[in-house]
């Protein structure tokens, strides 16, 4: 499919006709809609043996993505973590919907809520990108999102948080507060 696109890049170009030109550029744009789509499902992740930021295309997950530092998978199937030194990065670099849970490691809630959240990043991988935050050990970044409990679940498109809860929520409660355009 890329190639295709090329193609037509080129020809459109090429033509001396503006007419002609125009209804290749029409057929271009028409042909590059899928492939743009895709191109654009872009996500900026921490790789999670040497914490190097990645940039990953979502649409091309088959084609297993590997750190561009030391070689090993970025998987983004489960909840990958952010710091204060990588957040800022991971939601202004990913073009998806990012989902953020905010745990710490002694907060039973947060334990139950875990399974659910493994469960959405599998279900969701490439359509949402699934974080994990330990409010322990980044409080510049609890502090800036204002967190008072855990778990605090924050839902952020374009790098704005859109939507928030506070406490364990079942998958279905989960699915909604991802999908909702509104706060809850
Ligand atoms: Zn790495």
């Amino acid at each position: 499919m890329p190639i295709l696109t090329r193609w037509f890049v080129k020809t459109s170009l090429q033509s001396a006709r503006p007419g002609i030109g125009i209804m290749r550029h029409v057929h271009f744009k028409r042909r590059c809609a899928g492939v743009c789509y895709g191109a654009h499902k872009r996500a900026t992740v921490a790789c999670p043996f040497c914490v190097t930021l990645n940039r990953v295309d979502l649409a091309r997950l088959g084609d297993r993505p590997k750190c561009g530092n030391c070689g090993r998978p970025i998987l983004v199937d489960w909840p990958v973590a952010v710091t204060d030194a990588t957040v800022h990065a991971v939601l202004a670099g990913t073009a998806v919907p990012v989902l953020m849970d905010c745990y710490a490691d002694w907060c039973g809630p947060c334990k139950i809520m875990a399974p659910i959240l493994d469960d959405f990043a599998r279900d969701h991988q490439g359509a949402v990108l699934v974080t994990k935050l330990d409010t322990d050990r980044n409080r510049a970044t609890t502090q800036r999102f204002g967190m008072r409990a855990i778990p605090t679940l924050l839902v952020f498109r374009h790098g704005r948080e859109v939507n928030r809860h506070a406490g364990v929520i079942s998958r279905q409660q989960l699915d909604a507060l991802v999908s909702s355009p509104a706060r809850g």
